[in-house]
């Protein structure tokens, strides 16, 4: 670390745990301020007001060791920045996210996942240590053995219900200057999905991920780092990424970009029209990001709701991942297919294999399994309730065994998400890690948003 980000990172996190000791904190009481957007997309707003803790100043990157291939990242920077500091090293996280401003932090605590999953798992396996402040105003560091191993198997899916990550220590991975994708269309689903686990076992295969429409348009995209490429494809101004690897079976991208292809689009949730096709070509870097998005989505949807309009139009979000082992690709596929309509948005895909268990996301280890995830607004169906397609998604998803993601809402009942998510071991370490209650639980966060 340089001696001067090291200091700065002491008094900040001196003065943050003498603002917390003693503070009279509890009833789940804290909740998160940062500066940078938000990734959560639960669909309903809070029930309760928090104390705000304010962590934003916990964004840098402290130091790159290029020798050990690891880097110490304050908790609230975000993966644009790492990667900003990591590439010029030649390294990038063994993760990385594929929107610009998920903070390191959010990713560890939040299930992250890339188009390389398959290969290092979720981006807290390539965590190596943790300093998390706790709710009475210690930090405690965290590794895979020692004092604290099980408040590290925790961390992933806590959603800061256990304590906040102030510090990390991550891995990384070499990365060339390019990577180059090679889109193959199928018609076929089941031929898909075994390209697709055979992707998997190919030697030299970096990133592996699927966009698919319907049973007969599914595209598979293998990816490749690569030193020099034949021309470099830009989806900031002239192209859609999702559109030009359907047009295109060749695209070459720098790093950076291949890394954080979706984020100009928000996936795709910029309109095709006019305006926006001279927004692509002509609005600053600055707003070409899905932080920016984001932000402009929520002071919209604010001011309309003040002014008594309707922001919905008959729509909702329908925004999840869900995750089942690698032999129910197919029934899961089908049923998203025939069940669920899109409305001509693509659904994704990605295959997973962890290297471990955590705790209270207890998805198999050394287990390939198939991540669909489903980004955008769907029309709601008035004749079967709220959120009818992401209920039967999740139902689906768990009676083929599988696990869902708790970014977005979820609708258990409290015995079947214990249940699900290993209730009684969480107990435990919140009792250890949180035995005031400073933060809430996690079913109280996670479903039921107080
Ligand atoms: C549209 C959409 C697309 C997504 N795409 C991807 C993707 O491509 N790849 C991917 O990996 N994930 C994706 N996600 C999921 C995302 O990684 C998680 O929602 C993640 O938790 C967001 O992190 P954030 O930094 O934005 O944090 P926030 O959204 O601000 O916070 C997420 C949760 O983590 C807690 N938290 C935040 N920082 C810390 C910290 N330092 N310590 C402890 N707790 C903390 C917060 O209290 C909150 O409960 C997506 C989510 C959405 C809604």
């Amino acid at each position: 670390m340089t001696s001067s980000l090291l200091k700065q990172h002491s008094l900040k996190k001196e003065a943050l745990a003498g603002r917390l000791s003693g503070a009279g904190t509890g009833a789940g009481a804290l909740s998160l301020r940062k500066r940078t957007s938000s990734n959560l997309f639960r669909y309903a707003p809070r029930t309760r007001a928090r104390r705000r803790l304010d962590l934003s100043a916990f964004n840098k990157v402290l130091n790159v060791d290029a020798a050990a291939r690891t880097v110490d990242v304050e908790g609230l920077a975000t993966f644009e920045s790492l990667v900003d500091h990591t590439l010029p090293h030649g390294l990038v996280p063994l993760i990385t996210p594929e929107l610009k401003h998920i903070t390191v932090g959010g990713a560890i605590v939040g299930i992250g996942i890339e188009s390389n999953c398959f290969r290092h798992g979720f981006v807290h396996d390539g965590l190596a240590e943790a300093d998390v402040l706790l709710g009475d105003g210690r930090v405690v560091t965290c590794a895979s053995a020692g004092e604290h191993a099980e408040l590290y198997r925790a961390l992933p899916n806590s959603y800061g219900t256990l304590g906040y990550v102030l510090r990390a220590r991550m891995r990384l991975m070499p990365a060339r200057r390019h990577v180059h994708l090679h889109t193959t269309r199928f018609r076929d689903m089941e031929a898909f999905l075994d390209a697709m686990r055979a992707a998997t076992e190919t030697p030299g295969v970096d990133f592996v991920e699927g966009l698919f429409y319907s049973a007969d348009r599914l595209y598979l995209t293998v990816s490749r780092f690569v030193d020099d490429a034949p021309r470099v494809d830009d989806i900031l101004r002239d192209h859609v990424f999702y559109r030009l690897v359907e047009e295109r079976e060749d695209v070459y991208l720098t790093t950076k970009d291949y890394l954080f292809r979706y984020d100009p689009e928000w996936f795709w949730n910029l309109p095709d029209t006019t305006g926006y096709r001279l927004f692509r070509r002509y609005a600053p870097r600055a707003m070409r990001n899905s932080g920016f998005y984001k932000r402009y989505v929520d002071t919209k949807n604010r001011w309309l709701r003040r002014a008594g309009a309707d922001t919905e139009g008959g729509e909702e979000p329908l925004i999840q991942d869900w995750e089942v082992p690698w032999e129910h690709a197919r029934e899961l596929t089908r049923f998203a297919l025939e069940e669920v309509d899109l409305r001509g948005k693509p659904w994704i895909v990605t295959p997973i294999r962890t290297p471990a268990t955590p705790t209270i996301y207890p998805i198999r280890a050394n287990t390939l399994y198939y991540n669909l995830g489903c980004y955008c607004q769907v029309k709601k169906r008035p004749d079967k309730g709220d959120y009818y397609y992401t209920r039967i998604m999740d139902e689906k998803c768990f009676a083929l065994d599988g696990i869902k993601m708790l970014y977005s809402s979820t609708f258990l009942s409290q015995p079947e998400f214990e249940h699900r998510y290993n209730g009684e071991g969480y107990r435990r370490l919140k009792t250890r890690y949180d035995p005031q209650g400073a933060f809430p639980a996690l079913y109280e966060k996670c479903v039921l948003r107080h």
